[in-house]
């Protein structure tokens, strides 16, 4: 089969690996409009479940991606003006630059065809192909051609947010809000290498405008964000690799859903298909769990239509609740004044369970006391409430490593002392 695969990020290279390694007669160009090296962002986080997937699937690479992975440790709230909590879990922060470095090296060897600087807008670029991945992530160009079938819908988040790194090692996975005079703001941090971490900054639009942010050049205005987090940044810089005209990239996450997939021979995966809020880290494992089910229903059928309706119907069912979880947790932090009045613990609480439908529909309140009330009627822990509580875990994978520093198990249910609500 002649495929043509459009975009070298994680969904694309992973799926010209899969596809080679089930049957390497499979002709398959990977276009990159990008030239080698470069890509957008820092580091992304994953989980054990992510690496046996790959070890399933390509042991070569996921070796290479389990060597370069840094682990980190329990989760951390830093409300400003109280103690910090922690709390167990754990993971792996991978720099997405390395991450393709290893797909892409895996790929070459297999005998993937990968051309760089090679932009394809329209599919009548690689006509000769039997199949067209798109694979060109949430701004997909691809996706316009039968944009009728794909019926695609974008919706911008409220909050403002930009992915920022530093030379600070977060060991853990740190929440860390601010309060300032224009309202809170908060950062996302974990370590992704070696003295080397993640951190997203994010705020309310209405906080974002008051700070004068997007105001500045790029320098005045990482010292702006310096000087908010000082205390956490502990004389560390913060650093952009983003910046368009000398000012920092913000951005309002842009949530996708396309009611199909798939359209003649073109077939949408990873970003250009779904996108999920970065507050559950889960975009990157998503996008490899496509490329691995379209490899498996393309080998399954002999029909190139049956295998496409087989991976979209699959891809559909396994996406809804992750896609539901996503907004959710978005909602959360975009009515972060609901929950911040609370004490750190509840808080704590409340922020472990943004994904729970209930919280969002009820006062904060009455959802812990229901909570509490379930708890201790079913002599349950917090966990199997997941149905209205939603998962126990701030992201919702496996998380397998035990808590670091002093540790925050069950974070306190207490509905009495949880301030006004
Ligand atoms: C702030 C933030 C934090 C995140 N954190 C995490 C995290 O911790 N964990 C996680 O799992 N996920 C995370 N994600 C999500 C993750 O980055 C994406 O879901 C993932 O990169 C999707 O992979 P993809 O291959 O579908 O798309 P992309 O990675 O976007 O790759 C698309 C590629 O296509 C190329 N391209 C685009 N148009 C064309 C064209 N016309 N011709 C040729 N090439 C083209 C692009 O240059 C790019 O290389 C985060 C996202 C954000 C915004």
């Amino acid at each position: 089969m002649k495929i043509s695969c459009v975009g070298a990020g994680p969904a694309g290279l992973y799926f010209a690996i899969v596809m080679k390694r089930r049957n390497p007669n499979h002709e398959i160009v990977v276009h990159e409009r990008n030239p080698a090296g470069t890509t957008h962002g820092w580091g992304v986080v994953f989980w054990d479940d992510l690496l046996a997937t790959l070890r399933t699937n390509d042991p070569d690479s996921a070796r290479a991606i389990a060597d370069q992975a840094v682990p980190w440790s329990g989760q951390v709230v830093d409300v400003e003006g109280q103690p910090p909590l922690h709390y167990g879990g754990g993971g792996y922060g991978i720099c997405r630059r390395r991450l393709l470095q290893i797909l892409i090296e895996r790929a070459l060897a297999l005998g993937v065809d990968i051309r760089f600087e090679s932009e394809i807008c329209e599919p009548s670029q690689v006509a000769d192909a039997d199949l067209i991945v798109a694979a060109d992530g949430v701004a997909s160009q691809l996706r316009r051609h039968h944009a009728d079938q794909f019926r695609p819908r974008i919706e911008a988040g409220r909050n403002k947010y930009i992915w920022l790194a530093t030379t600070r090692q977060f060991s853990s996975f740190t929440f860390g809000f601010v309060p300032t005079h224009a309202g809170w703001v908060w950062f996302h941090a974990y370590s992704f290498k070696e003295g080397a971490s993640t951190f997203i900054v994010e705020c309310a639009p209405e906080t974002w405008n008051a700070l004068g942010l997007g105001t500045m050049v790029a320098d005045a205005e990482l010292r702006v964000l310096e000087s908010i987090f000082a205390k956490h940044l502990d004389g560390h810089e913060l650093i952009s690799r983003d910046s368009h005209d000398n000012r920092l990239a913000w951005s309002s996450f842009r949530t996708l859903v396309n009611r199909s997939w798939h359209a003649d021979n073109l077939v949408l995966i990873g970003d250009a298909a779904h996108t999920t809020h970065f507050t559950i880290g889960s975009g990157t494992r998503l996008a490899i769990d496509d490329a691995i089910a379209l490899a498996s229903a393309l080998s399954e059928h002999d029909s190139l239509a049956r295998a496409l309706d087989v991976f979209e119907l699959r891809r559909h069912r396994a996406l809804a609740r992750v896609q539901r979880d996503a907004r959710l947790s978005a909602e959360w932090f975009e009515n972060l004044p609901r929950y911040i009045r609370y004490n750190a613990p509840t808080f704590f609480t409340l922020l472990l369970a943004r994904r729970s439908r209930l919280l969002k529909r009820i006062p904060a309140r009455t959802y812990l006391y229901l909570r509490d009330r379930f708890t201790r009627l079913t002599d349950r822990t917090a966990s199997p409430f997941a149905r209205i509580g939603g998962p126990a875990h701030a992201f919702g994978s496996k998380a397998n490593v035990g808590p670091a520093g002093p540790s925050l198990e069950s974070p306190a249910v207490d509905a009495v002392s949880a301030g006004a609500g």
